[in-house]
């Protein structure tokens, strides 16, 4: 049966007929599971003009009644994860165990924001000057626009919401056209806490829709998560309408092996990190730098772990690899696959083969390994975003610290040692934004916060935990001064000073 998959507006979902609509499959089965309504600007429009109303109640509501909103929806989402997570999986593919994983991290920011009364604490200075205070608050932008990626239709929306929200925000959220139903879950979980309605807004769509958001003079803040060229994109033209934006874009992580390093335990890291959730993670590893002498020995222990993997319907307990997102995506990813050996790679481990307890039409691929990949290739420089890790060989630690230098993203890397100085000298010289040591998939905790460098961030802000509460507000600061018939002084044209 196909669903009809509508925006939600002020509390509810809207009931306009759309110009455009856009498919939304079951990954496992390559059937079509619903119809998502794409918004034009007219439907953003309308979005962001209840969002606005919304926010001008929301921000005089008082702490304490935001929290319990807060306190409430996380309840709520601990108890809904099982339901949650079907969603999603229904509609990403991935297994239904990883589903609950992004809606455990999203929990984690949620925990985050129930403490924003702590979080929005000003400063108050007395007596800056004789008979003079000084206080500072931090208050809420307005209507915020969130941008989220098929990926992780929970989690990601979930690292900036909740701070949106409890500094006094009112939220538009455009999920990705790819799996939009984990967005409206959320939403009418924020309703049963309390939220009023018109605070959390979700609108479907494309280009058009994000395009509306991009541009329109009251949304004041965008939170983008996506592709480079898209995050490069809606940070060139929300800065350009005065937005404040952190855009975060696509990674290519690397995981460094010393020769010191426990090959069993990397081995296990290497192939969990490289194809859970297929690989369709913004911080999988994607490229396994070894040092030359352990490589061989590291190859062998990858291959025989990958052998064992069981690729199949996310929805069966006994899967623990699922398929990709779309029938195009898994083309894309595959055509890489296809074409490594004519870039001079070896196809160490052929995913095509692969044995696959699923439906025949599920968009599936295996997981491949290449070795002997060098940074010239295509397997190298572009994010493959599927279940493909490349081996690149290098004779020492230092070269290993150039090559991942050298890489135009920044979001994620680990290395994998035994030997504390080294990883003390990786983790200061690096130039990538969350480092693991010892720990593939290095995603900070909610209370520190997430964001790469270079082509894998634009903006100033990372997102959730302290900088998305400080993205969220702005500053304001009151210079007071009750003047008494003592302190009175009369005109004085002198610049003020103490
Ligand atoms: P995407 O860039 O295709 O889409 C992201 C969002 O942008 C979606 O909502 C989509 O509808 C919208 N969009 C797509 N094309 C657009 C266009 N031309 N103009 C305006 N908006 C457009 O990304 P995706 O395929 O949904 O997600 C995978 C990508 O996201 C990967 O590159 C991955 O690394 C990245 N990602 C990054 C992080 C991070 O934290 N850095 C986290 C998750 C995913």
């Amino acid at each position: 049966m196909t669903e009809r998959i509508a925006h939600w507006i002020g509390g509810k979902p809207h009931d306009g007929t759309p110009e455009r609509t856009g498919e939304v499959y079951d990954p496992a089965t390559g059937a079509v599971s619903g119809l998502v309504d794409f918004a034009d600007t007219a439907v953003v429009e309308e979005a962001v003009r209840v969002a606005s109303d919304a926010a001008r109640e929301w921000r005089r509501t008082s702490l304490a009644k935001r929290t319990s909103v807060l306190f409430r929806f996380r309840e709520l989402l601990a108890a809904h994860t099982e339901e949650l997570a079907a969603i999603i999986t229904a509609e990403h593919g991935k297994v239904l165990s990883d589903a609950a994983g992004e809606i455990a991290r999203g929990l984690e920011a949620v925990e985050f924001a129930c403490g924003i009364p702590q979080l929005l604490k000003g400063g108050n200075t007395q007596n800056a000057s004789t008979g003079v205070d000084v206080s500072s608050t931090l208050a809420p932008l307005g209507v915020v626009g969130i941008i989220s990626p098929f990926n992780f239709p929970a989690m990601v929306p979930l690292w900036f919401a909740p701070n949106a929200i409890a500094c006094g925000n009112a939220v538009v959220l455009k999920p990705s056209e790819k799996d939009p139903s984990a967005a409206l879950f959320l939403a009418k979980l924020w309703q049963q806490a309390g939220l009023p309605d018109g605070v959390f807004n979700v609108v479907h769509g494309d280009k058009v829709a994000v395009d509306a958001l991009l541009e329109h003079e009251r949304i004041k803040a965008i939170s983008f998560v996506g592709s480079t060229p898209i995050a490069r994109y809606v940070y060139e033209n929300a800065s350009r309408t005065g937005k404040r934006v952190q855009a975060l874009g696509g990674a290519k992580n690397h995981m460094v092996v010393l020769p010191d390093a426990d090959l069993d335990a990397t081995a296990d890291a290497a192939v969990s990190a490289g194809f859970g959730s297929a690989g369709e993670r913004c911080m999988a590893v994607s490229v396994l730098v070894a040092v030359d002498s352990i490589a061989d020995e590291l190859v062998a222990k990858i291959k025989e772990r990958m052998g064992a993997l069981r690729v199949g319907d996310g929805r069966k307990d006994s899967s623990e690899m699922g398929p990709l997102v779309t029938a195009a995506h898994r083309d894309k990813v595959r055509s890489y696959v296809d074409g490594g050996e004519a870039e001079g790679a070896t196809l160490a481990f052929d995913g095509r083969g692969h044995e696959i307890d699923g439906d025949r039409n599920g968009f599936w691929l295996g997981p491949t390994l290449f070795d002997n990949v060098t940074t010239d290739m295509r397997l190298y420089r572009d994010e493959i975003f599927g279940p493909v890790l490349s081996v690149v060989r290098v004779p020492d630690f230092t070269s290993a610290v150039d090559l991942v230098n050298a890489g135009a993203y920044g979001n994620g890397t680990a290395i994998f040692t035994a030997d504390g100085a080294a990883a003390r000298e990786f983790s200061a010289e690096i130039e990538v934004g969350m480092v693991g040591v010892n720990v593939p998939i290095p995603v900070p905790v909610a209370y520190y916060s997430f964001g790469g460098w270079k082509d894998s961030l634009f903006g100033d802000s990372h997102a959730y935990g302290p900088e998305g509460v400080h993205f969220y507000t702005r500053t304001k600061v009151v210079t007071s001064r009750w003047p008494t018939a003592q302190t009175h002084s009369g005109v004085n044209l002198a610049f003020p000073s103490n």
